[in-house]
C-alpha cells in the first residue's frame, strides 16, 4: 500500500487504521498494489467522504481517496469510526462492489454501522506537531 498523505494527519496512524480496514476487505495479494491518498474534505464541515475506482484491483492497481475534515473543524480529532467505515467503502469499490451491491452497515451510513467499526476506537489519529523555529536561551 501507498499512502500519499496531503493532510497534517500522521502518515503511521492512517496506515495502521487502513491495514486493519484491508485486512477484513482486501485480498493480501493485494494490499501492494493499493495507492490511497488522503487529503481535506473541500467544505468546512464535519462532512467526510471517499473516491475509488471500481473494479480496479481486478485490472492490477487500484486507487482510492479517503477526505477528512480539517483540524480546525475536527477540533476534538478524527472520528476513526466514520474514517474505518469510509476506508471499507472505497476498499469495497476497488474489489468491484456497486452501491446497489452494498447493502447493510457494513458499507452504509445506515443503523448500526458506527456499532459495527466501533472497534476503530482504538486507533487514534494524531496530527505532526509542527515544527517550531529554534529558540535560542
Ligand atoms: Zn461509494
Amino acid at each position: 500500500m501507498v499512502i500519499k498523505n496531503a493532510t497534517v494527519y500522521c502518515t503511521r496512524d492512517l496506515g495502521r487504521l487502513l491495514y486493519r480496514v484491508a485486512k477484513d476487505e482486501l485480498n493480501p495479494g493485494d494490499m501492494k498494489a493499493v495507492t490511497v491518498e488522503v487529503a481535506y474534505h473541500r467544505s468546512n464541515t464535519m462532512r467526510r467522504g471517499g473516491a475509488a475506482r471500481v473494479g480496479s484491483l481486478k485490472r492490477g492497481a487500484g486507487w482510492m481517496k479517503v477526505l477528512v475534515p480539517h483540524p480546525n473543524v475536527a477540533v476534538r480529532g478524527l472520528d476513526v469510526i466514520e474514517l474505518a467505515h469510509t476506508i471499507a467503502h472505497e476498499m469495497a469499490h476497488l474489489r468491484g462492489l456497486q452501491h446497489r451491491w452494498m447493502r447493510g452497515s457494513r458499507y452504509r451510513r445506515i443503523d448500526g454501522y458506527r456499532e459495527r467499526y466501533s472497534w476503530a476506537t482504538a486507533y487514534v489519529v494524531r496530527m505532526n506537531v509542527p515544527r517550531g523555529p529554534t529558540s535560542s536561551v
